[in-house]
C-alpha cells in the first residue's frame, strides 16, 4: 500500500532528540542517511537500504557550509525541500532533520570558535582533498555532529564519494563512535552517468559529454581483465575515451580500503576520477 502520511520535518536539535528518544524507548533500530538534499535515485537507494535494515529511518538534509570552499557552489547548490519531502514520504522515511546553518553552528563558522574534526593528512591530501582544501574537515565535523544528534545504529553512505566513505569509516574507528557504517553502491543513470545533485547544472550537450566518464572507468576494468595491470598504461589508454572538453582534475588508482596509491591494478583497486565540464565538477569511481 502506498505510504500517504507525509514525512515530518524537524529543524531543531532539541526536538529531533526528543523524537529519537521516543523511538529508542521502544528499542527501535535507527538508520540514518545524511544528505545535502536535491534527492535523486542515488539517495533513494541509500534510504531503501536503511528501510530494509532498520525500524526507523531518519534522513538529514543540510547543505553544510563548512565543507564548501570560498569559491565553491554553496550558494547555488540546488535546494528543493518540497520535492525532497515527497521523495522521503514515498520511501517511508520517518523523519527529516533539516536544520539551518545557525542551528548547526550557533557559534559561527570560523574554526577559531569551535572544535573541528581534522581527518589525517594522509587521507586528505589526495583525490578531492587536493583541490578542496578543508573540505573533509567540514565533512567529518558535520557528520560527527549529526551522529551525536541522531545517535543512529547504522548510517548509510554512498560509494560515489569514495574518499568521504573511507574518511568517515576511519573517524568512526579512531573515535570509537558507536555506529555501523553501511557502504552503498553507486547508482547510475541508464547511460552510465553517476547520479548526482550537480548533474542538474549540466546542459544537454555537457550531459552527453559527461557520459564518457563511465566509459573511461569501465575501460580500466576491461583492460585489467584482459591482463593489463600497469596503472600508467591503463590510464593512458582509458583517458583517450574521455571527451576532449572534459578538464581532468585527477584520474588515479588507489587501494580501495586504505587509499594507498598503487602502480599495479589489483582486485579492490579504486579507480577514481574528477573532471570539470562547463564549470561543473563531477566525480565518479569504480572498484576493480
Ligand atoms: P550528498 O547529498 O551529495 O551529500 O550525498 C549524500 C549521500 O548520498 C552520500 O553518502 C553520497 O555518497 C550518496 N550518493 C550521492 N550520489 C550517489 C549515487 N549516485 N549513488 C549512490 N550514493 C550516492
Amino acid at each position: 500500500m502506498e505510504n500517504t502520511l507525509e514525512t515530518g520535518i524537524i529543524d531543531n536539535i532539541a526536538e529531533i532528540r526528543q523524537e529519537i528518544k521516543k523511538f529508542r524507548d521502544k528499542n527501535a533500530i535507527i538508520g540514518f542517511v545524511p544528505t545535502m538534499g536535491a534527492l535523486h535515485v542515488g539517495h533513494e537507494s541509500l534510504i531503501a537500504k536503511a528501510r530494509q535494515d532498520c525500524d526507523i529511518v531518519i534522513v538529514s538534509i543540510f547543505v553544510n557550509p563548512t565543507q564548501f570552499g570560498p569559491k565553491e557552489d554553496f550558494d547555488k547548490y540546488p535546494r528543493q525541500p518540497e520535492e525532497d519531502r515527497k521523495i522521503c514520504t514515498k520511501q517511508g522515511v520517518n523523519l527529516i532533520f533539516a536544520p539551518s546553518p545557525e542551528e548547526m553552528y550557533p557559534q559561527g563558522m570560523c574554526y577559531n570558535d569551535f572544535t573541528a574534526i581534522v581527518p589525517p593528512k594522509f587521507y586528505q591530501d589526495k583525490l578531492c582533498g587536493k583541490s578542496r582544501i578543508g573540505h573533509f574537515n567540514g565533512v567529518a565535523t558535520v557528520v560527527l555532529k549529526l551522529f551525536n544528534i541522531i545517535n543512529p545504529d547504522k548510517a548509510y553512505f554512498g560509494q560515489k564519494d569514495a574518499q568521504q566513505l573511507v574518511i568517515i569509516k576511519k573517524m568512526v574507528q579512531d573515535l570509537n563512535i558507536p555506529v555501523q557504517i553501511v557502504p552503498c553502491p553507486i547508482v547510475r543513470e541508464p547511460d552510465g552517468l553517476a547520479c548526482s545533485s550537480r548533474n542538474k547544472y549540466l546542459s544537454e550537450e555537457s550531459r552527453k559529454k559527461a557520459v564518457s566518464i563511465y566509459k573511461a572507468l569501465k575501460k580500466m576494468k576491461e583492460l585489467y581483465i584482459s591482463g593489463v595491470d600497469s596503472v600508467f598504461r591503463a590510464i593512458e589508454e582509458s583517458e583517450s575515451l574521455l571527451h576532449r572538453d572534459l578538464e581532468i582534475e585527477y584520474f588515479e588508482v588507489y587501494d580501495f580500503e586504505t587509499l594507498m596509491p598503487v602502480d599495479k591494478i589489483k582486485q579492490n583497486s579504486l579507480v577514481a576520477i574528477a573532471v570539470k565540464i562547463d564549470g561543473v565538477r563531477l566525480i565518479d569511481n569504480l572498484t576493480i
